[in-house]
């Protein structure tokens, strides 16, 4: 279907298993590679059931661009780091998503940081919500062209689609659009609400979507209602803040 073509975005989904991960590798819900003179992030937002002062965040994802190369990465970026505050939150900050972890994003240079010791994260000192807190796990990566949901495509193109779709699967299963699942890159789904591209406030431009935290039962992670959190970063200017949407 050629007419599709020039809706193509790459985008890399991470098969995820339980594992082992060292401070120096990809992981989900593994240790990160952090400078000792930055302070670990804690959370300075309400909870809905109420937390502490300022947890610590814990480590969501470590990835190095060795592990997925692609196009996601910032010029002399090469290790994208996410954290999370592991509670729901009320009325939440900008850019962050509602009754959702409050998620934390650095961009780093392994190479600025070789060699410098390494500060641990904090013991967690509260009952956290264990379906917001991963098991460590490894990850390959899996290349695929993503495609945008159907609302996002011209009307026209849309019959001749859904049949491409059906002659994949005949029972109509979606490998085609907004594939699913831990995903760098690609197109996100719309299917429980209209298609709403997050703006990115200092610069006006639409955001595209960098990051898909996935409910899975590998790593331990549920958010929504099985539902995926997804983090749309600016296109332009990675210092420009992410915005997060719950789906
Ligand atoms: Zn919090
Ligand atoms: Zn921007």
């Amino acid at each position: 279907m050629p007419e599709l073509a020039p809706y193509g975005r790459a985008a890399a989904r991470l098969r995820v298993e339980r594992g082992a991960p060292g401070v120096a590798d990809s992981s989900i819900g593994g240790p990160l590679l952090w400078p000792a003179d930055e302070p670990w992030p804690h959370c300075r937002e309400p909870a809905v059931d109420g937390h502490g002062d300022l947890p610590a965040m814990v480590p969501l994802a470590q990835i190095h661009a060795r592990d997925v190369p692609g196009p996601w990465w910032p010029d002399g970026m090469d290790v994208l780091q996410l954290l999370w505050c592991p509670f729901e939150h009320w009325d939440p900050p900008a850019g962050q998503a509602d009754l959702c972890p409050v998620v934390e994003l650095r961009w780093r240079r392994a190479a600025a940081h070789a060699g410098a010791p390494l500060a641990g994260p904090p013991e967690p000192s509260e009952c956290w919500e264990p379906e917001y807190l991963p098991e460590p796990c490894v990850f390959t990566a899996e290349y695929l062209v993503d495609f945008p949901y159907r609302e996002e495509l011209p009307p026209e193109l849309r019959p001749a689609l859904r049949q491409l779709i059906l002659g994949l699967d005949p029972e109509g299963k979606d490998g085609i659009t907004r594939v699913s699942g831990w995903k760098l890159g690609g197109w996100p789904t719309w299917h429980l609400n209209h298609p709403h591209t997050p703006v990115c406030e200092p610069c006006g431009r639409p955001t595209t979507l960098l990051f898909t935290i996935a409910s899975d039962d590998v790593p331990g992670i549920q958010v929504g209602r099985w539902g995926e959190l997804r983090l749309f970063t600016c296109p332009a200017d990675h210092t420009h803040p992410f915005t997060a949407d719950l789906h």
